[in-house]
């Protein structure tokens, strides 16, 4: 039995970032920039107003008043995608709309809401004085030529993509996406969706680790279901070890008769694989190993869907997103204060505890475990949104401080957020209010806690 770190940092160090490529950069979001950007254009391009209204010389309003307001010709109009050609002289001005160019001469614009006119619009009437470089937004004030926009290792969001755009970019440099194989073992799994024969189970691993691989922005690549049967596992995980970047298995790690999967990936791994018993639970068998010829790196998970998603999570999360060039590879650990209690015994493992994390109004985490902690019960890591770290011991108690990690922040409770007009008809805020609340949170059947 190895320590989580230990098993951790043995396939940390057999993953390194894929070969970074140019993809559109429509097809970026969530990748990692593999080298600096730089501005080569100024954003905005040009001097633009942020008002509709009428672009002057801001000396022309000093010291107007209402009783003696600066009276201004209007000498044309500005629409956005036109421009202005002459400068503005002394004493006049030019209607402008939002984001049009602001004429030479001119130093600010005054709202359309602040002003009045006479004469049929050919005279402005400006009853207080405009500060200069009022309403305009100058040339690069967003983005100076030779500002560095993304640095490598800069996660493309979709504010990044427009910026990226604006530098008249149609590709970037990334890491790409990882195509990830998913593959389900053993004898008694189908993915039929007939009635099921004696002894039958339905492949769940398979859906919940392509849902996984989708989730984190790579490239699912749906591998199948194979028995437990060492030619057939050869010959699907040589097939992948062309087709992939990354091989997820499930099942077949443990110490039964038929656990295969660990035999053939010895085989198929040159000697790279190791097996391990990691000291946590769940998850606590795992194979990794690196396939010859290809390198490609193969996690052998256990079959119980929660260990296989704990084990995601634990092991093929950190190490894919190496691949795909990520400087942080691990989640944050969250502080949270225990709102139940936390029990389990010394066993000399750290426990991940499928449990619900929310922020209570003042903005504190607080952490509750489901009540179904068995690692064949996936529906309790589906309703939860996070797993507790419980480091060898007793347990925690309420109030205790307890690591955890938000595996899904969409499903994140939040109090202050609570749809209910007033907490105080349905009790203190909190827990109880979560079993009415009709967000997408999808608590009406949780279990929490005892
Ligand atoms: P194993 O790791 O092969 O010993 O499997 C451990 C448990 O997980 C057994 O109860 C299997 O039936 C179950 N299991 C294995 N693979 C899957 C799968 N693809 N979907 C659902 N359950 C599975
Ligand atoms: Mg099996």
């Amino acid at each position: 039995v190895i320590p989580l770190d230990e098993a951790r940092a043995f396939v940390l160090a057999a993953c390194r970032p894929l070969r970074a490529r140019p993809v559109r950069v429509d097809d970026a979001l969530g990748c990692v920039v593999a080298e600096p950007v730089v501005a080569a254009e100024p954003v905005p391009p040009f001097r633009n107003t942020s008002r509709d209204g009428y672009a002057l010389r801001s000396v022309d309003t000093a010291g107007a008043t209402a009783a003696a307001p600066a009276q201004l010709r209007v000498v044309g109009t500005v629409m956005a995608g036109t421009a202005h050609d002459d400068d503005l002289k002394p004493g006049q001005s030019v209607r402008i709309m939002t984001g049009a160019p602001v004429p030479d001469g001119a130093d600010a614009v005054v709202q359309l809401e602040d002003v009045e006119t006479e004469d049929g619009g050919r005279t402005l009437v400006v009853p207080h004085p405009v500060r200069a470089g009022t309403a305009v937004r100058p040339t690069g004030g967003d983005v100076a030529v030779g500002d560095v926009v993304a640095t490598t290792g800069t996660v493309l969001s979709p504010g990044h993509l427009g910026v990226l755009v604006n530098q008249g970019m149609t590709e970037v440099t990334v890491f790409p996406r990882p195509r990830v194989g998913v593959l389900s073992t053993g004898d008694e799994i189908t993915s039929a969706p007939e009635p099921l024969l004696p002894g039958q189970i339905r492949d769940s691993n398979r859906h919940t680790l392509l849902a996984l691989v989708r989730r984190e922005g790579w490239e699912p690549v749906d591998l199948g279901v194979v028995g437990d049967d060492e030619v057939a596992l050869v010959e699907v995980l040589t097939r992948a070890g062309t087709a992939c970047d990354a091989v997820v298995t499930s099942g077949g790690v443990s110490v039964g008769d038929l656990d295969m999967v660990k035999v053939v990936l010895a085989r198929c791994s040159a000697g790279t694989m190791r097996w391990m018993q990691v000291a946590i639970q769940p998850a606590k068998p795992f194979a990794f190993g690196t396939l010859s010829g290809t390198g490609t790196p193969v996690f052998g998970l256990p079959g119980n869907p929660v260990s296989a998603m704990v084990s995601f999570e634990l092991f093929v999360r950190p190490a894919v997103r190496r691949l795909t060039g990520h400087q942080r590879v691990f989640r944050p650990t969250v502080p949270a204060l225990a709102d139940a209690e936390f029990s389990r015994r010394p066993d000399a493992k750290t426990h991940f505890v499928r449990a619900l994390v929310r922020l209570d109004a003042d903005g504190g985490w607080r952490v509750r475990p489901m009540a179904a902690q068995d690692s064949h019960q996936l529906w309790a890591m589906a309703e939860s949104n996070a797993l507790a770290i419980l480091p060898d011991g007793d347990g925690a108690r309420v109030g205790d401080r307890v690591g955890v990690l938000v595996l899904d922040p969409d499903r994140l409770v939040v109090d202050s957020e609570t749809p209910f007009e007033t907490l105080d008809d349905i009790g203190a805020p909190g827990w109880t209010s979560l079993e009415r609340c009709p967000s997408p949170v999808g608590v009406a059947k949780l279990q929490v806690g005892r």
